[in-house]
């Protein structure tokens, strides 16, 4: 995870500690283009201390650093002695984000959210009434994606249910099943787990799985 320092200083008499971060809050800067230095500025012009998230994320992926993470933030009331705040270049009432960028704040919440033992990620808008972080934020997404990449491994299983007999695909000598593939090629499995495809032309390959984790395939 790059993170750049974006050496910010913060009017320090304003500033105050003690964030317990458990807790991350996704929003949008609400301006199609605007760097970490802007929103400090903005904020300072409110009168804050700087910058009030913690992260900037730019429509490049590239993430900046913001306020401290143990400094208590301004992006949430409510939710700032105890979260980080992430703040996302564009206007996302109305853009649609750059893959980059998304797969960037899918980095730094899975960062943060390994960091600190974090289970909560929400938008904004989660917290308080507000649009932020826009309605084409893809929120669900990015909560999916920093979901399922921290989720516990399970012990992967076959699918061993027989293949389901229609048009394509026949079951002959008992427990064998033809397949006629999608992709031109005959398929004979025992289960849908384990098979062995043939193509004209072509080795035929073995799929197989044992059912304890172990799976690959093999040139015949
Ligand atoms: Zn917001």
């Amino acid at each position: 995870m790059n993170i750049i320092k974006s050496n910010i200083s913060f009017v320090s008499s304003k500033l105050a500690y003690g964030n317990k971060p458990d807790t991350i809050v996704l929003h949008h800067a609400g301006a199609s283009h605007c760097t970490v230095y802007d929103v400090d500025q903005w904020h300072k012009a409110n009168g804050w201390a700087g910058i009030g998230y913690q992260y900037f994320v730019d429509k490049q992926g590239k993430v900046y650093t913001g306020r401290p993470e143990n400094a208590i933030g301004a992006h949430c009331p409510g939710e700032n002695d105890h979260s980080i705040g992430i703040c996302a270049e564009g206007s996302y009432m109305m853009e649609t984000m750059p893959t980059v960028q998304k797969q960037a704040i899918v980095d730094l919440c899975k960062y943060i959210k390994s960091k600190y033992k974090i289970t909560k990620i929400g938008g904004h808008k989660e917290f308080y009434s507000t649009d932020c972080p826009g309605i084409k934020y893809p929120l669900q997404e990015i909560k999916n994606l920093v979901t399922a990449a921290t989720a516990p491994k399970e012990t992967p299983k076959y699918d061993e249910t027989p293949p389901a007999e229609n048009d394509r695909i026949k079951r002959f000598l008992g427990n064998f099943y033809f397949e006629k593939r999608t992709d031109g090629g005959l398929g004979i499995h025992l289960d849908r787990g384990n098979y062995i495809t043939l193509f004209k032309g072509k080795p035929p390959v073995c799929y197989w799985n044992d059912n304890k984790g172990n799976s690959g395939s093999k040139q015949l």
